[in-house]
């Protein structure tokens, strides 16, 4: 049977041949793997060996949707993009809004796979069913507006959906982001350098086709109580008066308030002035309309203008949360005239605003303590706060020019390249920069940090029971844990499971495809709403059952982690960077806390099967997942945990509750 949610059409693009090819999903694909995340994940397994270069040509990039994109069920109007990614050289991935997702779905395809790399720049056109490369040659070198305008008069249709890559991306710089609907970003882990290594320009898209669901009746009412949930239930106040009002820049005082606000490159988690940079400040000075993504209600989204100042006349979306402080409290910058420029040039030049904000505190923490010297900088002093210079080394970095062709490499390639103690300061994860959290005031994100598969950031398993305190949550998803236990922030017990519970969640959310704003902040939905979502939708029965739509989850996260496993991936990955483990909190409500990984991560290891001492999966975790064959060949390359999975005691598995299983 041909399930609901899909077009069962995928695009097989390679870019060496110049073919562009339209091929039938398999059934197996979509029950096994459902969309987003799951999709692309089985589709790098298969075809990405180990060893591949991320910006070679035989790295491949996905670009996927999901069941959900372009239905009526909010919010789910996003896509997705992953590949072999080359700021960290595991599994790369990221998401983005707007209306370009829905848009692909509406021309007829669930999904691209990109291969191989074009001897000449090429766009992809996608219109209702038809595909075909064209010359880019008038592209290259223009921003992400630029492009988009261009190919809108080119096709002589304002309203088709581009999604990009700015001079960054053309430039290779390790975290460039693919751009979609001018301002929405798939920012991290380098998605638009790979496009760029391969020739890629654009890929635009324009559909007037429809989504067919299975079963119309079930899934209207699944919708109606979804938008319900959001305009009347017990959440809609919270949305009111955070979302809806401030978008995630609501969410700069709130970390703030819990000494979770990277500030001076993670140095610290409180900024007693906040204000000066705060959401109420944005709100006020920048904000001229409100807007939202592809069906939803919620509109966190918004336009913002420059009035005064010398950037007056900049016009931009956003900044979020992440760029608020990556280029406001993490580089000392109060200026937000700076924070909204830097926001626009990320934006233009496809630059992810986390990694490139990082880049320039790092150097702004080398500098300070003499690692570098203007010898190093071209002759910049690079100062804590210096809102001008911080400008200079992102046009710098966006061009890779000066110092920014080594910031462009990423934190940790570029520390490396310095020597010395230069590593210490590069605070990311297995190679990502950290995001605007700190596992010192939230001590979840420290498994979080530990064991996401993309490195340093809370979009894979970020807890937020524990976060904003959602007490009657903790009590309905953890029966068998003290709630106050799992609630409190900085209490590192049960926090393994409580992440293991998320990863599951949102690789399912991730798969739909879901906006977790408006899903998990607050949470709203969990398994039982995306199983009605899901069946009704699709026609698959089994998920109508929330614990199989847990299952499915699981086997996301495991496919995903045995491809980093199967590069090398093992317990030494799962860690931190020291300044979370071994520097104090120096002030705020978390002043004197470190993070303790270790009780966090043995939870972890136990409710998901992998083995305590190496991480490395047991062979009947994966089997009993579906996965026989990834067992299969991680065992052949001598990757998979010895023995069986043991089992777990009685008590244990009642302890764990809902999130363990
Ligand atoms: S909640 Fe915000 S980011 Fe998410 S879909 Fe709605 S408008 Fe877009």
């Amino acid at each position: 049977m041909a399930y609901g949610g899909y077009q069962g059409r995928f695009l097989d693009v390679d870019l060496s041949a110049g073919r562009v090819e339209a091929h039938p999903v398999p059934e197996e694909m979509q029950r096994m793997y459902l969309g987003g995340d799951g999709i692309a994940a089985r589709v790098l397994w298969d075809e990405v060996a180990p060893g591949v270069d991320p910006l070679g040509p035989e790295n491949v990039l996905v670009i996927a949707t999901g069941p959900l994109t372009g239905t009526l069920f909010p919010p789910s109007g996003r896509w997705m993009a992953a590949s072999l990614s080359p700021l960290t050289s595991h599994w790369g991935e990221a998401h983005a809004g707007g209306f370009f997702g829905a848009e692909l779905k509406y021309a007829g395809y669930d999904y691209l796979v990109i291969r191989g790399k074009a001897s000449a720049p090429v766009w992809l056109c996608i219109s209702d069913g038809r595909a075909e490369l064209r010359r880019a040659a008038a592209l290259w070198g223009k921003t992400v507006p630029e492009t988009t305008e261009t190919i809108a008069r080119e096709l002589g249709d304002p309203d088709v959906k581009v999604a990009c890559i700015g001079p960054a991306g053309e430039k290779l710089v390790r975290y460039a982001a693919i751009m979609s609907d001018y301002w929405r970003a798939a920012g991290r882990t380098g998605t638009g350098a790979v496009m760029g290594a391969k020739g890629l320009k654009a890929i635009a898209v324009r559909g007037s086709g429809r989504v067919r669901v299975a079963d119309a009746e079930g899934f209207l009412a699944a919708c109606r109580d979804a938008h319900r949930a959001h305009r009347e239930g017990e959440w809609a106040d919270y949305i009111r008066r955070t979302s809806r009002r401030y978008g995630t820049t609501g969410l700069t005082d709130a970390m703030n308030a819990i000494g979770r606000l990277p500030v001076k490159n993670h140095g610290d988690g409180y900024l007693p002035d906040v204000e000066r940079v705060g959401c109420e400040a944005i709100r006020q000075r920048y904000r001229v309309a409100h807007k939202a993504c592809f069906g939803c209600a919620l509109q966190c989204k918004y336009v913002s203008h420059v009035s005064s100042g010398p950037y007056r006349g900049t016009r931009s979306e956003g900044p979020e949360y992440e760029t608020v402080d990556a280029w406001g409290p993490n580089i000392l910058v109060y200026d937000l005239d700076v924070v909204m420029q830097a926001n626009y040039l990320c934006n233009i030049y496809g630059l992810d605003t986390i990694s490139a904000g990082a880049a320039v505190a790092f150097a702004m923490e080398l500098y300070e303590r003499g690692l570098i010297g203007k010898d190093d900088t071209g002759g910049m002093e690079i100062r804590w706060g210096d809102g001008q210079v911080a400008l200079a080394l992102l046009e710098q970095i966006a061009r890779r020019e000066g110092f920014g062709r080594l910031l462009g490499e990423g934190c940790d390639l570029a520390a490396r390249e310095i020597g010395g103690e230069a590593p210490r300061y590069s605070i990311s994860v297995n190679g990502l920069e950290a995001s605007g959290q700190d596992p010192r005031s939230h001590k979840s994100v420290g498994c979080t940090y530990a064991t996401n598969v993309r490195g340093a950031d809370h979009l894979r398993s970020l807890s937020v029971i524990d976060e904003l305190g959602f007490h009657s949550k903790a009590v309905e998803r953890f029966p068998h844990l003290d709630p106050e236990v799992c609630g409190n922030l900085l209490d590192e017990t049960y926090k393994g499971y409580m992440v293991a519970d998320q990863e599951e969640c949102f690789a399912v959310c991730d798969s739909m495809i879901l906006c977790k704003y408006g899903v998990m902040w607050p949470p709203i939905y969990y398994f039982p709403e995306f199983a009605r979502a899901i069946s009704t939708a699709t026609g698959m029965e089994e998920y109508a059952d929330p614990e199989a739509v847990r299952a499915l989850g699981r086997r996301i996260c495991h496919l995903r982690r045995a491809f980093n496993v199967r590069v090398g991936w093992d317990r030494s990955r799962d860690t931190l960077h020291p300044r979370f483990t071994e520097e104090p909190m120096p002030s705020g409500p978390a002043q004197g806390q470190v993070c303790h990984l270790e009780p966090m991560l043995k939870e972890f290891y136990e409710v998901r099967g992998y083995d305590q001492a190496t991480g490395l999966p047991y062979r009947d975790t994966l089997e009993q997942a579906g996965l026989g064959d990834v067992a299969e060949e991680l065992g052949r390359l001598g990757r998979l945990a010895p023995g069986l999975r043991p089992a777990r005691p009685r008590s244990e598995k009642s302890r764990s509750g809902g999130g363990g299983r």
